[in-house]
């Protein structure tokens, strides 16, 4: 590539929010002292393959588990018979980033149960995605640019298969970057974070320091000043996570899934470089999200706008971002956390986010997937077949295949860790003796574990149970939520029959003995349903109440609630028992009991009364499986906070309108627009109020925007009030409105006695001669916005390929009187 070539290609990438560049007289080339290396094209020595860990625990490895489980089980079977060929199919393979994905997922299945068809097929799939990456593996610019998933699924093939040709190729390109970057050589700041992932599981895998030390000096540039940003994060650094030094940063800003892809090699790097700064600086960020941004669910990005982390406590139900990714993220970010403390507190974390935020993201059947994952939803969204940005069913796919990594750890000092309650086998070696461990349970639709401990000849060692948070008065770490009601029954621990007493280390109960064949452990975990209540701060959670048994968060959803749910109302006192129900969605687990729901007395949105309701609730994990409907995580507690879809006032008889956005019910669902916002009476909590609807429109120049109310009978007006959405991006308060009257078929301004304003975080009120009128127009003329090419811009948060110019506006809320 020549030097112009070269300039433009990363200006390109730069553009693109991958790179960032020297400012100007810096020269872009391999400066320094530092000679550089031999290009080693064509390696194929690969050293000597050795595990190496940085934890003082493991993972007990997938090979060395079975998963009997009647949950997940099922889950992994659609996993690996549906959804992986759905996937695959869909994904050219010059998707590196995706198909390196589904390349690991396969090795997680092929290590489950060998599968020569399977195996042969990814081998295909593999010389495809070799093929494609060919010509860029030449020289460190193009290898830098080879997704780090492409790395992580190279070392799991590898170890699945034996087979080295995707080893030897990553091991290249790793090489490849090693040469052309780090300390004193050229630098990189990518937008997207897989590619230090990608480096430590190589290290992981080879012990070759260079891997992790590289994966270190990545992280290192981020944060420092002595570049130019370009391109989609320039003006807003925090984006990318670039926004101060790594080990400055102590809260959880930006895009949630680059955020969690980040925190995971952070915390590798803190035990491997034995960086207090690093671990430091990850054990602040895990505080500020768990204590202020993780959703019930465990879901975290509350902010659509660029898929990002929201302030403490901004958590909006309707328009939460939640992305799968960023499930998928925590779950292995608060994994290591354990691996590195040994402290249950990031299972109990781990756990939630599993079964709740993650599980969502794909249906039953296999073959739907979620992007972001409400928390509410007014009945228009439901999972997408396939969208342009499909980077989350392949993390669902990778994680649901590699779910018995998860149940098990072990470490050095003859210690095992029991974290998740699934019905399986693993094979330890503990104290040099092989040991099974066998576990049978319902979990998580009872509480019941039995655990046989098998060692092959009588052996000492230390069993970790883990004791979840959730049987006691923890939610979650910190007090963002609340158990209301009673503490339950506490969990019970029987050895060969004998009770073993309660005494609870940091989320474990430790059995240290003499183990011999037949030796039994009997946990008992109450579940009784919990009623949850979140941190006042939060205001879309004000007056309402979440439902939660064991691990699992519930919903209410409309087939099971006579069409609706967010009508429902549960008070505090409310009796609620739990049943199994084989034939409801695959088998599960409900909340059921007598409630309250709203009603409406007549035809008008004023006179609802509370009458008795008989609730059902589901496992959040399985909604959005019938079709599109309402569903609610978090019910009112009162009457007051239920919701009916609501009436035209009362005079009224039709509302029209110019013309709204299309409405996307899939993907980068933007289910908050409705025309019915505009009459509902409610009044939001701010311009920017995402937790409710509004009606949003584009009008093209030259042509007004208009809303319309049409009487039944003439009308006496003479005063109007609006409130104007602002959604702090491409939705703008507008330039100006009026107010018109019909008369005699043609419409007539009003002769106002105050000027028009537009207010912000208020409505905006006008008052003007009283008019008697069939109908009453409300005429918008919105801020045209400019935007050029290679900006991101509207409607998608894309990057633009021309100039545009956007006119686009909200109302919340028009009344006239
Ligand atoms: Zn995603």
């Amino acid at each position: 590539m020549s030097s112009i070539d070269r300039r433009r290609f990363l200006q390109a990438a730069a553009a693109m929010g991958l790179i960032t560049l020297p400012p100007a007289g810096r020269t872009l080339g391999y400066a320094g002292t530092k000679k550089r290396l031999v290009n080693t094209n064509g390696v194929s020595v690969i050293p000597t393959l050795q595990t190496v860990e940085n934890y003082s625990v493991q993972a007990v490895p997938l090979d060395q588990v079975t998963i009997t489980d009647s949950f997940w089980r099922p889950r992994m079977e659609a996993n690996r018979n549906v959804s992986l060929d759905y996937c695959l199919v869909r994904f050219e393979s010059g998707s590196v980033f995706n198909v390196a994905k589904l390349v690991e997922a396969a090795a997680y299945m092929l290590t489950d149960r060998a599968d020569q068809q399977l195996e042969t097929s990814i081998d295909g799939t593999i010389n495809e995605m070799l093929a494609s990456l060919d010509s860029r593996l030449e020289n460190p610019d193009q290898a830098v640019r080879v997704s780090g998933h492409f790395l992580e699924a190279a070392t799991a093939y590898y170890k699945a298969t034996g087979k080295r040709q995707i080893l030897e190729v990553a091991l290249k390109a790793a090489d490849q970057i090693d040469q052309g970057y780090g300390p004193e050589k050229d630098t990189y700041i990518s937008g997207h974070q897989g590619l230090k992932m990608g480096l430590i599981a190589l290290y992981r895998n080879t012990g070759d320091d260079r891997y992790w030390k590289l994966a270190k000096f990545f992280a290192d540039e981020r944060g420092k000043e002595d570049y130019e940003r370009l391109g989609e994060y320039a003006r807003d650094r925090t984006m990318a996570q670039d926004h101060a030094p790594v080990i400055d940063q102590t809260e959880a800003v930006g895009h949630c899934v680059r955020a969690t892809f980040l925190y995971i090699p952070m915390t590798d790097i803190g035990t491997l470089a034995q960086s207090d700064a690093y671990s430091d600086a990850v054990d602040a960020i895990w505080q500020d999200t768990i204590h202020y941004k993780t959703y019930l669910t465990g879901g975290i990005g509350s902010i659509r706008f660029h898929e990002q982390f929201g302030e403490a406590y901004e958590l909006p139900n309707l328009s939460a971002w939640n992305e799968t990714c960023a499930a998928y993220g925590m779950v292995v970010w608060n994994h290591r956390l354990f691996l590195r403390d040994k402290d249950a507190k990031y299972i109990d974390v781990m756990e939630r986010v599993l079964y709740n935020a993650l599980l969502v993201g794909v249906n039953l059947q296999g073959d739907r997937f979620f992007y972001q994952n409400p928390l509410k939803s007014f009945g228009d969204y439901e999972r997408f077949e396939w969208i342009n940005v499909p980077c989350c069913p392949p993390n669902v796919v990778r994680m649901v295949a590699s779910v018995g990594e998860y149940i098990y750890a072990s470490g050095p000092s003859n210690e095992v860790y029991v974290n998740l309650f699934v019905d399986s086998t693993a094979q330890v070696t503990l104290n040099e003796t092989t040991v099974t461990l066998r576990q049978d349970t319902r979990y998580p639709w009872d509480g019941q574990v039995a655990l046989h401990v098998e060692p092959e000849s009588a052996t000492r060692f230390t069993v970790h149970l883990r004791i979840p948070g959730w049987t006691g008065d923890t939610v979650m770490p910190g007090d963002l939520y609340q158990f209301i009601g009673d503490t339950p029954t506490p969990p019970t621990v029987r050895l060969n029959g004998d009770p073993v007493p309660l005494i609870v280390e940091h989320g474990y109960i430790r059995l240290d003995r003499t183990w011999n064949a037949g030796d039994l452990i009997e946990l008992d975990l109450p579940m009784p349903v919990r009623q949850v209540v979140a941190h006042p701060n939060v205001e879309d959670d004000r007056d309402r109440v979440a439902l939660q048994r064991g691990p699992l968060v519930y919903c209410a959803e409309w087939p099971d609630n006579g069409g609706r749910a967010l009508n429902i109302v549960v008070p505090d006192d409310a009796e609620l028992d739990t049943e199994f129900r084989p034939n409801l969605l695959e088998g599960i687990q409900v909340i059921s009991g007598p409630v309250q729901a709203i009603e409406r007395r007549d035809n008008s949105n004023s006179t609802t009364h509370a009458v008795p309701h008989q609730l059902t609730a589901i496992p959040y994990y399985v909604w959005a499986n019938r079709g599109m409907g309402e569903m609610a995580v978090w019910m009112a507690r009162t009457p007051t906070q239920a919701w009916l879809p609501p009436l035209p006032p009362k005079q009224i008889s039709e509302v029209r309108t110019s013309g709204g956005v299309q409405k996307g019910w899939t993907g980068y669902n933007d289910q908050n627009d409705d025309l019915a916002s505009v009459y509902d009476g409610r009044e939001p909590l701010n311009s920017a109020d995402q937790s409710h609807r509004f009606f949003r429109m584009r009008p093209p120049v030259g042509q007004p925007a208009w809303l319309e109310y049409v009487f039944k009978q003439p009308t006496e007006i003479s005063s109007a009030e609006t409130y104007w959405f602002d959604d702090k991006r491409f939705c703008k308060f507008p330039s100006s409105w009026r107010i018109l009257y019909r008369h005699e078929d043609r419409w007539h301004p009003v002769a106002t006695r105050d000027p028009y304003t537009v207010a912000h975080d208020t409505f905006s009120t006008v008052t003007f001669d009283p008019v008697t009128t069939t109908a009453v127009r409300l005429e918008v003329e919105p801020q045209t916005e400019s935007y050029k090419v290679g900006d991101i811009g509207p409607p998608g948060a894309l990057f633009l390929d021309e100039d545009i110019e956007w006119r686009e506006f909200g109302l919340i809320e028009w009344r006239v009187t």
